[in-house]
């Protein structure tokens, strides 16, 4: 979630200097909205079910998580919204689906809805981050996946999550304080 925000911000601030945009907390706004577009998924799973994730695969990762449900929304703010705010949604959202092909989870459709296969980067087929040139792409049917959350899952992650930040509350001032020092100092060596 940090890097979605950090992700948004920076494609924000990159877009303004690039179409000489002024940098407006509504810009800032809009580029972490179109950062955290596909995970809108992840809110119906937690409204369907209370939770996300854990032992069952829900909603998240399934529903908005797919690149190709976004090319007709980008086209049209392209086209109608004008190429820096085109540019803003393309970088938000396909940003956000280039880093959720790595690192957590078990991917997502990459090719929906012309392969109902999982992919993920630099991953074994068990789902652990691995960077060898074998385990460069994996992908999983959606049983794999569903039997992946079922070995791996925490029920609790989100709970869990919660109740670490709110123990190290100090380290999330810490990191929101760095961040708003990067994207000013980021500013000012752009323009
Ligand atoms: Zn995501």
């Amino acid at each position: 979630m940090f890097l979605d925000i950090l992700l948004g911000l920076f494609w924000a601030t990159l877009t303004s200097f690039i179409f000489d945009v002024p940098l407006t907390p509504w810009w800032l706004f809009l580029g972490v909205l179109f950062a955290f577009l596909p995970d809108t998924d992840f809110w119906i799973e937690l409204l369907e079910r209370g939770t996300v994730g854990g032992k069952k695969l829900g909603a998240h990762r399934v529903l908005t998580h797919i690149p190709f449900l976004f090319v007709i929304p980008a086209i049209l703010l392209f086209v109608y919204g004008g190429p820096a705010l085109g540019t803003l949604f393309i970088l938000g959202v396909y940003g956000h689906f280039l880093h959720d092909a790595t690192g957590m989870g078990y991917g997502y459709r990459l090719l929906y809805p012309f392969s109902p296969l999982f992919y993920k980067f630099f991953s074994d087929k068990d789902g652990t981050i691995s960077y060898t040139r074998k385990n460069l792409l994996v992908h999983w049917t959606k049983e794999e996946v569903e039997a992946l959350h079922e070995k791996h899952g925490n029920d609790d992650w989100l709970q869990d999550d919660i109740r670490y930040h709110q123990e190290h509350w100090r380290e999330l001032v810490l990191q929101i304080i760095i961040l708003i020092l990067v994207i000013t100092l980021f500013y000012h060596v752009l323009t």
